[in-house]
């Protein structure tokens, strides 16, 4: 089974126009009382729109599974997965750590890409419910696995920098299917997996 990023419906589908984000991000500016005419500020805009390109665009990568030859069949837990998207309310970033448990069945993923599929659902506009959702629904889908959850802890730099102003604050949220959501047994391993 192969998929690529190219088959998925992805909310960022088209490739990013830098030159019309760079005038717009100068105007942008200019609305805001920023003058982009100091040489330390000249390219600034155009930086602007390359930061952002970055943020909201993933990585292609070819995505295999493989049979579980195996017959592996305890609790695979992936920890400490970086997360950098981007709130789709203010446009801020928001960084965390993302961590994903799956009990096998007949599939397994190759390790290194439980992080790219994390990247590619997090480098469009998101909210973090929705990201942990994504990530554990596209593994169920892929793996069919007996069981798949995703524990995502992130700081929000909307709720850092303005608004409440809450610096540290983080935001845990899980999406958990199979027997990781319905025996207790299962649920409780993967919790306390991710826990420490
Ligand atoms: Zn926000």
């Amino acid at each position: 089974m192969i998929e690529t990023v190219d088959d998925l419906d992805l909310q960022v589908s088209t490739r990013p126009d830098l030159a019309a984000a760079t005038r717009a991000a100068r105007d942008f500016l200019a609305a805001l009382g920023v003058s982009c005419d100091n040489p330390g500020m000249r390219k600034s805009p155009q930086r602007m729109a390359e930061a952002y390109a970055a943020m909201i665009t993933a990585r292609p990568f070819e995505m295999t599974t493989f049979p579980n030859d195996e017959r592996y069949d305890e609790l695979v837990v992936v920890k400490s997965i970086p997360v950098q998207s981007v709130c789709e309310h203010h446009l801020l970033p928001f960084v965390g750590l993302a961590h994903v448990g799956y009990l096998p069945a007949d599939r397994i993923l190759g390790l290194s890409k439980f992080a790219r599929v994390v990247e590619m659902f997090a480098h469009r506009p998101q909210v973090q419910e929705r990201l942990t959702q994504q990530i554990a629904r596209w593994l169920d889908d892929q793996l069919a696995p007996k069981g798949v959850g995703v524990v995502i802890e992130a700081e929000h730099m909307c709720m850092t920098l303005r608004g409440v102003r809450a610096p540290g604050t983080v935001t845990r949220t899980s999406a958990v299917f199979g027997v990781i959501r319905d025996i207790p047994e299962s649920r409780a391993e993967f919790f306390s997996a991710v826990a420490k």
